[in-house]
């Protein structure tokens, strides 16, 4: 059962940090403004952006998130990311379509920017559909293992990913894609009303087929990443519209302040409330007092009928789930276990913590991926035990046949050291 990473739950502040991009988004604003404006077009200075961190750290935020366009084009990112970390910012993210981490030398730049989090552009399960859904071709390839590296060196990634007609009609793939890469996290928002969408540009319609005929597409690929251990959102999602997987439906936080490239600071989730519409047979919903109901060009384009109240809410999965805490042992054990490099084809890239006091290790081995779990010993059965922990392990990916000696090496480096580890 996956669990709900911590840090999501402090107060955030998106800040705008450039219009400049190499992917263009045909849902996004910024792609547009890069295909139409792109040489005129410059990064928000620097004394903009720290101001705007001191006034949103004053008024209570503990997150900062880095977007655009494309933060990763800027030079001086890492001098963002340090002034962030400076005020006494405790998380930070970089969204981002992680193009720049598919070479090593790029790779190694982000993961010297101690990110808390990257939030990483995945916008369709193959080529063809993700390419063609930023308007960039060969943009998949790099994106993809931009993404791969930035796990295998251990960093905490998340996915977010727009159902555009693109991903609805590679839902398989991708989630297949996404227990193969295993980031901690894939949010799935519904097709934003941007500028974007224009007279001489792509339609809202066009881009956001009626979600109806995909229920069952997006209810397969939410479980398998679930049961693999992802944590998965929908966001901005009808829950009527998603039988099956309505405790996959999580809204924006409340706290939430976004600066788009006016500058503007706005409540997140009150402006996609701006932009929402419900049926009139909503206010027998059960989830009538937290749904916003869909987008309006949405609705203009699809009608409400779909829009079919529920009789009883389902506990929203977020909720279930204890944050996890990472904890002196969390860091201890990342200290023992993770390497950027070894000199074999065994290597673990990352630790995480999970409710319970657990752990588990993503490790890379010869055959494939092999995802290691260290529970406390009193639990249950499992592949091997040491005075502290119980070990186990699953395959990390497709078809993969891990060599288990990685599992073994873990035993063995606890039975060693374990009395040394801090306690969880
Ligand atoms: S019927 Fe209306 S309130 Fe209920 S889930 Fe659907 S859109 Fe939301």
């Amino acid at each position: 059962m996956p669990t709900f990473p911590s840090d999501v739950e402090l107060p955030k502040v998106e800040i705008h940090v450039t219009e400049v991009c190499n992917n263009r988004c045909a849902f996004c604003t910024t792609g547009w403004i890069n295909a139409e404006e792109g040489p005129k077009l410059v990064h928000v200075p620097r004394e903009t952006i720290r101001a705007q961190l001191e006034k949103a750290y004053a008024e209570g935020a503990r997150r900062a998130l880095f977007q655009g366009g494309e933060p990763t084009i800027r030079r001086d990112l890492g001098d963002l990311l340090a002034d962030a970390h400076a005020l006494g910012y405790q998380a930070t993210t970089i969204f981002t379509n992680a193009r720049m981490g598919a070479s090593k030398a790029g790779a190694r730049w982000l993961v010297g920017m101690k990110v808390t989090w990257f939030q990483v552009s995945i916008q369709g399960g193959t080529a063809e559909a993700h390419d063609a859904s930023v308007v960039a071709e060969g943009a998949f390839q790099q994106t993809v293992e931009g993404t791969r590296r930035l796990i295998e060196m251990g960093q905490r990634v998340k996915i977010n990913a727009v159902l555009t007609r693109h991903l609805l009609d590679s839902l398989e793939s991708f989630a297949r894609l996404m227990i193969e890469l295993r980031p901690e996290e894939v949010g799935m928002d519904t097709v934003k009303p941007t500028s974007a969408f224009g007279e001489s540009r792509a339609g809202y319609a066009d881009l956001a087929p009626a979600l109806g005929p995909y229920a069952g597409a997006l209810r397969d690929a939410v479980l398998a990443m679930h049961e693999a251990g992802i944590v998965v959102r929908l966001t901005s999602f009808p829950p009527c519209l998603c039988p099956g997987i309505e405790r996959f439906v999580s809204e924006e936080a409340k706290t939430t302040i976004t600066h788009g490239g006016a500058g503007v600071p706005v409540n997140k989730l009150l402006w996609k409330r701006s932009m929402q519409v419900k049926a009139e047979t909503c206010a027998e919903c059960a989830y009538d007092a937290t749904c916003g109901g869909v987008y309006g060009p949405y609705a203009e384009a699809h009608g409400n009928a779909e829009l079919k109240p529920l009789k009883e809410r389902v506990a929203p999965l977020v909720a279930e789930s204890a944050p996890p805490v990472e904890s002196a042992l969390t860091l201890a054990l990342r200290a023992l276990f993770v390497r950027e490099k070894t000199r074999g084809p065994f290597r673990i890239a990352a630790v995480r913590a999970l409710a319970g006091g657990a752990h588990e290790l993503d490790c890379v081995s010869p055959g494939g991926a092999v995802c290691v779990s260290l529970k406390p010993a009193s639990e249950g059965a499992a592949y091997a035990k040491t005075g502290r922990f119980a070990v186990s392990y699953r395959k990390g990916g497709e078809g993969a046949s891990p060599d288990l000696r990685i599992v073994d090496a873990v035993v063995q480096a606890l039975r060693k050291v374990e009395g040394q580890l801090p306690p969880g």
